[in-house]
């Protein structure tokens, strides 16, 4: 005897962060709207989750100049594919393979005498290297007091090093006030003619990133470095930027629960009247932040829908009312449409967080695709 279906077996789709370059490409218009420097590409962080390539390859596409990572070793894969533009690597955590980063024409930003001294002591052939100074972060960088004997370095190891460019940080972009700025500004210019006048250049100087570059011009110098505000997140949170992912993952499980019923792990939530349950396939082991605040909630069929009860590891379990949403239905757990769907920033604001850490929070085994 065969079974009978009443209803059609509903395909589950996997957990998938779906990348938006046309967004990309939008975010970096944006950005050269409020700028005449150069601008590099950040894609440090598997660009900021959503895949350094392909963020990589939707910027400069939109005429983005450098690319940016913080570790040399990153730029193999964006060499690898077809990736020509220059581009720095500025914290090296493991170190710098001198011979892979003149392979890979990287250039290395250095912030200490140690560092320089190291890797002109490995370089075979000249590495292009940025000075990095601390303009007031104490955060990485050459603190002002050595500045002097970086350069004396730099000098002795002219042939096996190349001084290309200087570079500083912001600490205070955020604020959106260029007053907050003025310092590390003025420490920038202070630092980058002092490297003029030890012979070098010319010079690529730069020192803001998205918030920067977004509201200070006077941060701008030659090049601005923009990450966060590449995937539509603007620190500063002036500027209305084009989200440029989209999480999507199914309910693979639905219920009519009574009144009373206590939802997942230490039974947090009860349900006040009888409703319907999704359970989607996604936990905190996929980055769903587990530290979420009453409001939370995900799009099911054009409607948000509040999550309750704990995260767990794979799973959350949506209240939908009375709406009933079968096996294989797709949820949006965020994306840039608005309305129903959640944005990142949302997400960061329930979690207690910037949205930053929800993007590069996206767990492994979720899925990437590119629109
Ligand atoms: C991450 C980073 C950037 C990019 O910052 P966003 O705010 O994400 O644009 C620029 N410069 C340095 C040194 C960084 O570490």
């Amino acid at each position: 005897m065969t079974m009978t279906l009443t209803t059609p077996l509903s395909r589950l789709h996997a957990p998938t962060l779906t990348t938006l370059p046309a967004a990309v490409a939008a975010n970096v218009d944006r950005v050269r709207a409020a700028t005449d420097a150069r601008i590099m590409a950040v894609v440090k962080a598997d660009g900021y989750g959503h895949g350094a390539v392909a963020v990589a390859r939707a910027a400069v596409d939109a005429g983005a100049d450098w690319l940016g990572v913080t570790d040399a070793a990153d730029a193999t894969a964006l060499r690898d594919a077809g990736l020509d533009v220059p581009i720095l690597a500025w914290l090296n955590p493991s170190g710098v393979d001198a011979a892979q980063a003149a392979a890979d024409r990287v250039d290395i930003a250095v912030g200490s005498v140690e560092e320089l001294r190291q890797l002109a002591g490995d370089a075979e052939e000249p590495v292009r290297v940025h000075l990095h100074l601390d303009t007031g972060m104490s955060r990485g960088g050459c603190p002002v007091e050595d500045w002097a004997e970086l350069l004396r370095v730099a000098r002795a190891a002219a042939g096996r090093i190349e001084i290309v460019g200087v570079m500083g940080h912001l600490p205070l972009a955020d604020d959106a006030d260029p007053r907050a700025n003025a310092a590390a500004v003025l420490r920038m210019r202070h630092g980058r003619d002092t490297v003029l006048r030890a012979g070098f250049g010319p010079l690529v100087t730069h020192l803001a990133a998205t918030s920067g570059a977004l509201t200070d011009p006077a941060t701008h110098f030659d090049l601005v470095r923009v990450g966060a505000g590449l995937v539509g997140i603007d620190p500063s949170g002036t500027v209305e930027l084009h989200g440029a992912s989209q999480l999507t993952a199914s309910v693979v499980h639905s219920a009519l629960v009574r009144a009373g019923t206590a939802i997942g792990y230490g039974g947090t939530y009860v349900t006040p009247a009888e409703t319907h349950l999704s359970v989607i396939g996604v936990g905190y082991a996929d980055g769903i932040p587990r530290e979420l605040t009453e409001g939370a909630g995900v799009e099911i069929g054009g409607s948000r829908h509040p999550i309750v009860g704990r995260v767990s590891m794979d799973q959350i379990v949506v209240d939908t009312g009375s709406r009933e949403f079968p096996r294989g239905e797709t949820a949006t757990v965020f994306g840039p449409e608005g309305g129903a769907v959640p944005s990142v920033q949302e997400w960061a604001r329930w979690a207690g967080t910037i949205p930053h850490t929800i993007v590069t929070g996206i767990g492994p085994r979720v899925e990437r695709s590119r629109a």
